[in-house]
């Protein structure tokens, strides 16, 4: 059982704590994508897993075994670069076969498992040529071939895709899930691509700063955001955040700012009301804003963007506040005009200053 586990691991750089107290469990099989920004950590946390780092705190198990010490020749892992990391002067096939070599392979085992590999990734005709000869999406193959050639218990992927063009990114995306789906190993995958993850991840851990922000699946990580820095990187376009103040009128709650107010429909309970008077972030994705000619707010067109079916008419709101609303329908709009429009509080999420998600 390829299970890998991470209790606790903390990594340090001199005064910089690349990671902090990172749990994690990814079952046997599972594809589980590392999402963050650039410098969060996932290079970091990939290249502890694979034993070219040792962690400042915590232990690292494949299965049963406690690998947090084991050189990283002996740890059953292949690990695919973002730059390929080919040898210039081998052939693909000497590429594939290096590794195979060194852990001692005969010559019919090692042809037999590039030619299969080959096969698969549809580079046969390419096993005499050189790196410099192959374009970057076979390059890619090429490493990616030389990783399952190996038959690790468990993948690593460092942006694997991240060099190649928009057109083909996509092809071997594809190309990713079905291989996924043929081999059923144990894959980390890390990107800083939000659609690349909720494409590829059965499960989907999201870092910022070296923490785990959260952990699920990709449709509840759209539906159910944890917390706003989850909230605002997954999403194309991003969540509307608008920032406000939680009012309370007789028994009336409302979230107000400079002349935007929206009344909440639910109860006040203990937690909302330890909030009132203070500051809260109202989260609400373009798509749960609705123009309409009997709307409770109004507002200005600033522009309006159509990105192939879909139309995106951003609003202002008030002089510090604006919002994207994706048009429904082909209703009629145009720039510079005033629209009414309402929000629908049923898709609406709240955090509070610390940017932790209010549960209504
Ligand atoms: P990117 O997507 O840009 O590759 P990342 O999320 O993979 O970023 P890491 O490469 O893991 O981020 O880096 C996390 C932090 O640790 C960064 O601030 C980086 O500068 C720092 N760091 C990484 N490796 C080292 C090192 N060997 N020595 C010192 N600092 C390092």
């Amino acid at each position: 059982m390829a299970v890998l586990r991470l209790e606790n691991i903390s990594k340090r750089f001199g005064k910089l704590w690349a990671l902090s107290d990172i749990n994690l469990e990814i079952p046997d099989g599972r594809f589980c994508v590392i999402l963050g920004p650039s410098g969060c950590g996932k290079s970091t946390l990939l290249n502890l897993i694979a034993g070219l780092e040792e962690p400042t705190t915590g232990r690292i198990y494949l299965g049963d075994k406690d690998i947090t010490k084991l050189a990283s020749h002996k740890r059953d892992i292949a690990m695919v670069f973002q730059n390929y990391a080919l040898y210039p002067h081998l052939s693909v096939f000497e590429n594939m076969a290096f590794g195979l070599r060194v852990k001692g392979f005969n010559d019919d085992e090692i042809r037999s498992r590039i030619e299969r590999v080959s096969r698969i990734l549809n580079i046969e005709d390419k096993l005499n040529s050189f790196p410099k000869e192959l374009s970057g999406g076979q390059r890619q193959r090429v490493a990616t071939g030389r990783a399952i050639a190996r038959e690790p218990r468990l993948f690593l992927f460092d942006e694997p895709l991240s060099n190649l063009d928009a057109r083909l990114r996509i092809e071997l995306r594809a190309e990713f899930i079905k291989l996924h789906r043929q081999l059923k190993r144990t894959v980390v995958y890390v990107t800083h691509d939000q659609v690349e993850a909720m494409v590829l991840g059965e499960m989907v851990v999201v870092i910022n700063d070296g923490c785990i922000q959260q952990i699920s699946d990709p449709i509840e990580l759209y539906q159910n955001p944890r917390n706003l820095f989850v909230a605002k990187f997954i999403g194309i376009p991003p969540m509307n955040i608008i920032e406000l103040r939680l009012i309370r009128e007789d028994k009336e709650l409302s979230l107000e700012m400079d002349n935007f107010k929206l009344r909440l429909t639910c109860e006040v309970n203990k937690r909302l009301n330890e909030l009132i008077n203070k500051k809260v972030y109202l989260g609400v994705r373009p798509s749960g804003i609705e123009l309409s000619s009997d709307g409770q707010n109004e507002a200005e067109i600033m522009f309006i963007e159509t990105i192939g079916e879909d139309s995106f008419v951003h609003l202002r709101l008030s002089p510090t506040i604006e919002i994207n609303v994706r048009l429904r329908d082909r209703m009629v709009v145009k720039t510079g005009k005033s629209v009414r429009f309402n929000i629908d509080f049923s898709r609406v999420y709240l955090f509070d200053e610390h940017g932790d998600r209010i549960y209504l």
